[in-house]
């Protein structure tokens, strides 16, 4: 666990199976396989179809998505330059939702509280990964995290309004303790984190993880949702619930 970039690296098992990312990243703007437009969007890729608008960046080194809702000024998830990223837009923030406490997705967290005075929205097992700026040292990771000001903790939920948006909320664990996706549910939108990807699942072998913990609550939490849902992961394209059911080979009975 000494070499930082084993935390992105793909299990042997999930070599040939997990997809290339399909996103690059340029100018620090998100391109979604040359398809969708970059930036700001409206019923176009990653939301084809949909009346919300979300502006969506990809940053740091693991290329970790994240989403700003500008209406709501929610952001979910924040890499590392999604702070930058911010600035540039003229994007405020008024709640920061984190799916889960691994540094590439909490990287800039710190300082967008700071910088936006804004809410901080986590389970309560993401807390010391976010607020111990040693959690990663102490697991052989050579990474410092700037810990975060106290947060609101979230738990598993039939209904969570945050940002005047109606959320559900997901407690799957397996890739990371305390992960949380965050279904939209008037837009049928699931911000999943690590947990679903485009022909992938989050990896298991990081501390805390558990492979079956991982499957199960995928096939038992989000396989249950209507297959139209689509879902925004934390790497990655986007993707529907209907799509994963039916080809990702992680998940086939
Ligand atoms: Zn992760």
């Amino acid at each position: 666990m000494e070499d930082s970039a084993l935390w992105h690296k793909i299990l042997p098992e999930q070599r040939g199976l997990y997809p290339s990312y399909g996103i690059v990243r340029s100018g620090g703007r998100l391109k979604n396989n040359g398809r969708g437009k970059s930036g700001l969007t409206k019923g176009a890729t990653p939301t084809q179809g949909s009346n919300v608008h979300i502006d969506t960046f990809t940053g740091g080194l693991f290329e970790t998505n994240c989403f700003y809702l500008p209406e709501a000024r929610l952001l979910i998830d924040a890499p590392q330059d999604a702070a930058d990223w911010l600035q540039r837009r003229g994007y405020s923030v008024d709640g920061l939702i984190l799916t889960h406490g691994h540094i590439d997705h909490v990287w800039d967290a710190a300082q967008i509280q700071r910088e936006h005075t804004c809410d901080v929205y986590y389970h309560p097992e993401t807390e010391p990964m976010v607020r111990d700026s040693q959690f990663f040292k102490r697991l052989g990771f050579n990474w410092e995290v700037s810990p975060i000001e106290p947060g609101i903790t979230l738990g598993e939920s039939p209904s969570e309004i945050l940002g005047g948006i109606d959320f559900q909320l997901f407690y799957v664990p397996g890739h990371c303790p305390g992960s949380l996706c965050f279904l939209h549910k008037a837009e049928e939108i699931l911000f999943g984190g690590d947990v679903l990807f485009a022909g992938g699942v989050g990896r298991w072998d990081l501390p805390g993880g558990d492979r079956d913990l991982l499957l199960g609550g995928i096939r038992k939490k989000l396989f249950v949702l209507p297959d139209s849902v689509r879902v925004l992961p934390g790497h990655g394209p986007a993707t529907t619930i209907g799509v994963e059911r039916k080809t990702n080979p992680y998940l086939q009975a």
